[in-house]
């Protein structure tokens, strides 16, 4: 097999690379360490016809036109606008906190004009570092310790295992707070779940002349056998560099999947489990592409340390080995021999969104348009 490119990895960020390298002229090979590509957001449809995503639920969402575009051209998309309810105090509660979060939380009935108000004060009452230094400070400078340890504190333990206030800012910072009545999860303009699945999205974009694929091929077992042009990692930052510089922290899920004998389950995709249990949400997966079946499956979420790495762990210790790790990145990227990208590779909370995003912005920096 002759080819120009390796990329690392079958996820979005090694198929983006992939087809972008490939539409330029380049024979690209990708090698992938699952049997399967998608990575992480890998779905196949169960026996009932329902569409259940292998690795916990992915809801595509976008404000880039570009990004949105690019993916258009390989699916379309079912329109979808993703909803998320909070199981706290014995009720179902709409989440994001909104308008009508704090009728049910509080038993008042104001005005949107009013909502500013009326967190204000409750922000008044409650302890929290000005400007705001970790996760904790970010959620109760916006909406005050009551809501906080309502909806944020107990499920932040659960998900990362951490005190609120090791974890940084950013992690807050991807739930918005709305003064409004917008009960969406997401605000963003472009939203949706692929017609046909993720999977068959990825397979449409690594369907290319120029493009070859090797699955469950572990990169590490023939990196020093093989001299491509150019290497495009999407694999695990540390494990690159053998761990240099410590471990960084990845953190994974148990899922388990039931299916009832019911039509639904619950009245939303996902529902929330700060305070009670010890799963953090139920997704039920009929909703996203509004599947028609008499049963239903479902998938309950069981944050763990060990395991498939899903997400990255943002505390400071963390963070100040990603900086060595990734100045050693930068020295490789600039001999033109590798780029690291993606939410493993670059050690970054992205969506999948800014996955294509960043993935396309490291390839036209050495390859023209996409
Ligand atoms: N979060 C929370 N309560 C919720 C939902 C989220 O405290 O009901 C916090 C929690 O720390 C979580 C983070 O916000 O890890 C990001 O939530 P998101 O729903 O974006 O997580 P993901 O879908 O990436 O697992």
């Amino acid at each position: 097999m002759k080819f120009d490119i390796l990329v690392v990895g079958a996820g979005l960020a090694g198929a983006t690379s992939a087809r972008l390298l490939a539409e330029q002229g380049k024979k690209v090979l990708v090698i992938e360490k699952h049997k399967h590509v998608a990575g992480h957001c890998h779905d196949y449809k169960d026996e009932n016809g329902i569409t259940v995503h292998t690795y916990g639920p992915h809801i595509f969402h976008t404000k880039n036109k570009k990004v949105w575009d690019f993916v258009n051209k390989f699916t379309e998309f079912h329109y979808y606008q993703h909803k998320v309810l909070s199981y706290a105090e014995g009720k179902l509660i709409p989440f994001p906190i909104n308008r009508d979060t704090l009728k049910e939380v509080f038993g008042i009935e104001i005005g949107t004009h009013e909502v500013k108000e009326f967190l204000e004060k409750e922000v008044k009452k409650s302890r929290y570092n000005n400007p705001p230094k970790n996760f904790r400070d970010v959620v109760v400078s916006q909406v005050g310790e009551r809501l906080y340890e309502m909806f944020f504190k107990n499920y932040t333990i659960k998900q990362w295992e951490r005190d609120p206030e090791e974890l940084s800012p950013e992690v807050a910072k991807r739930i918005p707070i709305r003064e409004n009545r917008d009960d969406r999860y997401f605000s963003d303009q472009y939203q949706g779940i692929p017609k046909y699945g993720y999977t068959k999205m990825v397979e449409n974009m690594l369907d290319h002349e120029n493009i070859s694929i090797l699955l469950g091929a572990d990169y590490f077992e023939i990196k020093d056998i093989i001299k491509p042009e150019l290497t495009i990692y999407t694999g695990e930052l540390d494990r690159f560099f053998d761990y240099k510089y410590g471990k960084l922290e990845y953190r994974s899920l148990e899922l388990e999947l039931k299916t009832y004998d019911t039509e639904n389950y619950q009245p939303v995709a996902t529902v929330n489990y700060p305070n009670d249990y010890d799963w953090t949400r139920i997704t039920e997966f009929k909703h996203f592409l509004d599947e028609k079946s008499n049963k239903t499956t479902v998938c309950f979420e069981y944050p763990k340390a060990e395991g498939e790495p899903y997400y990255i762990v943002m505390t400071e210790d963390n963070m100040k080995k990603r900086k060595q790790y990734i100045n050693e990145v930068k020295k490789l990227e600039e001999s033109g021999e590798y780029i690291f990208v993606g939410r493993l590779a670059e050690y970054k909370y992205y969506n999948m969104d800014q996955v294509i995003e960043k993935s396309a912005e490291k390839i036209i920096k050495i390859y023209k348009e996409w």
